[in-house]
């Protein structure tokens, strides 16, 4: 599965290479397929597609949606990430993204009024610098990074554990599309809906067997394989769902550039002998 990395971010979210440079890359560590997963917009893919021309690299749509999910029996709901790739009728996935923009926008500034209450002042403009403007850009990783810079915080991480992260001060769910309306929509779009990094939303194993579960019973296709830094006894975990409910998987490094310096692009975790890769769909 050498050469494949379906799950990466460029500077049109929260990675730090513009598209251009992310395709760059990507011949530079000799992939031949990569799929551009940012953040609730398909926005870069035409600059990648454009850069891809001519080498032996083939880009496949992507783009990774900011979704929700709840348990029957409680009322609460958590947030999931679900990577669509590989969609054939772009125009409802466009659509639906251009709903989870708004909501991006609209959250960003709320998350900023909610520090400014902790630090007392306002940071909101320097957020919006960071991504031209776009505010249907901004990410927390852009605000964890606006933090750094105003001596608040020491590390992007400290601002996620001190403000940005569910329970603390400065968290605001984004209200993004249930896990079953952004599975179907991706079909609509004739993509297919991938469950991202099942082991890092700090669920119990409980909660991650039951979304596994949900998501499996939602029509979603594959799980990410967790990444070649997990534990053993994770990826068996992981292994074992992915069995039991005849789930495909996919691989993907969640790439960010700089933002996350010890992720290397196309670093993917290998598949076992019996699974099945979500790329046989579409390479
Ligand atoms: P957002 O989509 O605005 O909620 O931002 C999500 C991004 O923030 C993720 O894709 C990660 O890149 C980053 N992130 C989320 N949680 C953490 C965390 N606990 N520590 C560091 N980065 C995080
Ligand atoms: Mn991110
Ligand atoms: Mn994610
Ligand atoms: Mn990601």
């Amino acid at each position: 599965m050498q050469g494949i990395d379906l799950h990466t971010h460029s500077n049109i979210s929260d990675g730090t290479l513009s598209p251009e440079l992310l395709v760059q890359a990507a011949i530079d560590v000799n992939l031949h397929t990569l799929a551009l997963t940012d953040h609730d917009t398909m926005d870069g893919l035409q600059r990648a597609r454009i850069a891809a021309q001519g080498h032996d690299l083939k880009i496949i749509s992507g783009t990774e949606i900011s979704s929700q999910w709840s348990r029957p029996t409680t009322k609460k709901s958590y947030g999931v990430h679900i990577v669509a790739l590989n969609m054939q009728n772009e125009a409802p996935i466009l659509e639906a993204l251009e709903q989870q923009k708004r909501v991006r926008a609209q959250r960003a500034k709320v998350i900023c009024d909610l520090l400014e209450k902790c630090i007392g002042f306002q940071i909101y403009e320097d957020v919006l610098a960071k991504v031209e403007d776009q505010a249907d850009r901004i990410t927390r990783t852009h605000i964890a990074k606006t933090l750094v810079e105003k001596k608040v915080v020491t590390r992007p991480q400290q601002a996620f554990d001190r403000f940005l992260k569910e329970g603390r001060r400065a968290f605001v769910k984004f209200e993004g599309l249930g896990l079953k309306e952004t599975i179907d929509m991706i079909h609509e779009s004739k993509g297919l809906a991938v469950l991202a990094h099942p082991t890092r939303y700090d669920f119990s194993a409980t909660n991650v067997r039951y979304l596994i579960e949900l998501f499996a019973a939602s029509g979603g296709d594959a799980i990410e394989l967790p990444p070649p830094m997990e534990t053993l006894s994770t990826r068996q975990m992981i292994d074992r769902m992915i069995e039991q409910y005849q789930l495909a998987v996919s691989i993907g490094s969640d790439f960010h550039g700089e933002n996350m310096p010890w992720i290397k692009l196309g670093n993917t975790p290998k598949p076992t002998a019996n699974q099945q890769g979500v790329w046989e769909r579409f390479l």
